[in-house]
C-alpha cells in the first residue's frame, strides 16, 4: 500500500489531522489498533477552545457542533464558600469555548472521513514505523491476519501517551519531562441536567470538584480521589454525597441525581517529550504532551499540533517549502508549555495536597482571592481558559 501521509491512531488528533489533509487534496492513510466502536466508547474531554472550533469549521465538520453544541462565556471558580464568575468574553474581547463531547468530535469526523471515501483501518495489530530518517519512511502493521507494508512520505504519531511512535524515536534523542500529582479524578457521567449553566470548578478542604456537562441533559461531574481510589467503591449515592459536601448550599441544593452511566478514575499528570519529530515522524497531540485535565487543554492541544502539521504539510505539498520541516517541533512547543503552564497551575491552586491547613493552603486561598479580585487576575485566566493564539510556521 502506499500513501502521503501515513498516521497512526483514530483519536481526535488522527481524525482531525487526515481529514484536514484529505480536504488539500493530501491523500493519507489512518491505521488504529482498536475497533471503531471501541474509539467512540472513550469517555473523555468536552470543553473546545475557539481556535479548535475554527480548524472543526475547516474541515467541514461543524454542523452538529453548531446544532448541539453549547457556547459557554463564563465559567464559576468556587472557594471559601464564595462564587466567583470568570466572564470569559467580556475579558477576552469576545471569546468564548464550546461545550461538545470529544466523543461527538470524533463521531463527526469519522462520518466525515466515510463520506469522503479515505481508508481507515481499524484492529491494526503490531503497527511499526521503519526507515524514519530515510526519505521512504514505511509503516508495517498487520490487519485481518494479513502483514501489511504502507509506504508513506511522512509518517504523523498521532497514537496517544501508550502509542508505538515515540518509542520508535531513540531514547537518546528524547528529553522527556514530567510531573506526577498525588491524586486522580473520579469522572461521572449521568442522564441529568446540569447543575448550573457554566462550568463550576470547586476547591474544598475536602478535595477538588468539577460541575462539567455533554448537553442540556447530560452531566459530566468529577471529584478528586486519593491515587489508591478504586471505582467499585464508589456507588452512585456515595459520589453523589460526596459532590454535595465540597459544593457551596444553594448549589448542592440544586443538584439533580440519577444512575451513572459512566464511572472511572484518571491520574493526574504533566508530561511533554522534546522533540516532537524525528526525521520523517511528527508527534501530534497525547503522543507528545499530556496535561492534567484542570485547564480542559488536553484535546485542545491536540488540536492545536494537527493545526501545526497540516499547515506544514500543506507548505510542502502544495509550495515545495520542506525548510519548514524542522520547526515543526519548535513551533509546537512554544504554545504547548504555556498551556502546560496554565494546567498546573490550576491544578496547583485549586486541589487539595495535604489532609492539614498548612502553609500551602493558605498559599491557595490567597492566590484565589488575589486571582479573583484583580482584573489583570481574572484576565490571566480568561485568555488562558479560551485558548492562546496558534503559533505561526513562519
Ligand atoms: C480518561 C481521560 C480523561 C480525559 N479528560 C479530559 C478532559 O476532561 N479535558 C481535556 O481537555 N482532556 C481530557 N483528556 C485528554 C484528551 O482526551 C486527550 O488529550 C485527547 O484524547 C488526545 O487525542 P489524541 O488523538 O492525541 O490521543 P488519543 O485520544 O489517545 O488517541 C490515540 C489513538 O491512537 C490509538 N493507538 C494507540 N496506540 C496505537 C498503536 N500502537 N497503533 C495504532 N493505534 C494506536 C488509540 O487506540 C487511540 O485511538 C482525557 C484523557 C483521558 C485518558
Amino acid at each position: 500500500m502506499k500513501t502521503q501521509v501515513a498516521i497512526i491512531g483514530a483519536g481526535p488528533s488522527g481524525l482531525l489531522l487526515g481529514q484536514l489533509l484529505q480536504r488539500q487534496g493530501i491523500d493519507n492513510i489512518i491505521v488504529e489498533r482498536r475497533s471503531g466502536d471501541y474509539v467512540l466508547s472513550r469517555i473523555r474531554a468536552g470543553v473546545l477552545e475557539q481556535g479548535m472550533v475554527d480548524l472543526l469549521r475547516e474541515a467541514g465538520v461543524d454542523q452538529r457542533m453548531d446544532e448541539e453544541g453549547l457556547p459557554h462565556d463564563g465559567f464559576e471558580l468556587v472557594f471559601d464558600n464564595r462564587r466567583v464568575r470568570v466572564p470569559l468574553d467580556k475579558l477576552t474581547g469576545g471569546s468564548k469555548v464550546m461545550v461538545y463531547g470529544q466523543t461527538e468530535v470524533t463521531r463527526d469526523l469519522m462520518a466525515a472521513r466515510e463520506a469522503v471515501g479515505a481508508t481507515t483501518l481499524y484492529e491494526a495489530d503490531n503497527v511499526q514505523p521503519h526507515s524514519l530518517e530515510s526519505e521512504h519512511p514505511y509503516l508495517t502493521f498487520e490487519h485481518n491476519g494479513e502483514t501489511i507494508r504502507l509506504d508513506c512520505d511522512y509518517i504523523a504519531g498521532c497514537d496517544g501517551y501508550h502509542g508505538v511512535s515515540r518509542q520508535s524515536i531513540p531514547q537518546d534523542r528524547l528529553k522527556e519531562f514530567e510531573k506526577v500529582y498525588p491524586f486522580g479524578w473520579l469522572g461521572m457521567l449521568s442522564d441529568t441536567p446540569p447543575v448550573s449553566d457554566e462550568l463550576i470548578y470547586a476547591s474544598h478542604e475536602r478535595g477538588f470538584s468539577l460541575c462539567s456537562m455533554r448537553s442540556a441533559t447530560r452531566s459530566r461531574y468529577y471529584l478528586q480521589v486519593p491515587l489508591d481510589e478504586k471505582v467499585e467503591d464508589w456507588s452512585d449515592e456515595r459520589f453523589w454525597d460526596e459532590l454535595k459536601r465540597r459544593l457551596p448550599d444553594d448549589v448542592a441544593d440544586k443538584l439533580v441525581t440519577g444512575p451513572s452511566i459512566e464511572k472511572s478514575i484518571a491520574p493526574l499528570r504533566s508530561f511533554v517529550v522534546e522533540p516532537m519529530q524525528h526525521g520523517r515522524l511528527f508527534l501530534v497531540g497525547d503522543a507528545a504532551h499530556i496535561v492534567p485535565p484542570t485547564g480542559a487543554k488536553g484535546l485542545n492541544l491536540a488540536a492545536s499540533d494537527v493545526n501545526t502539521l497540516y499547515r506544514l504539510m500543506v507548505k510542502v505539498y502544495q509550495e515545495g517549502r520542506t525548510d519548514l520541516i524542522e520547526r515543526y517541533s519548535a513551533t509546537c512547543l512554544k504554545r504547548i508549555w504555556k498551556a502546560e503552564r496554565f494546567s498546573w497551575w490550576m491544578t496547583s491552586m485549586l486541589h487539595n495536597f495535604s489532609e492539614e491547613e498548612d502553609f500551602n493552603s493558605r498559599m491557595q486561598l490567597a492566590e484565589l482571592d488575589y486571582v479573583t479580585s484583580s482584573q489583570a487576575g481574572l484576565t490571566t485566566i480568561a485568555e488562558n481558559y479560551v485558548g492562546l493564539p496558534y503559533e505561526p510556521l513562519e
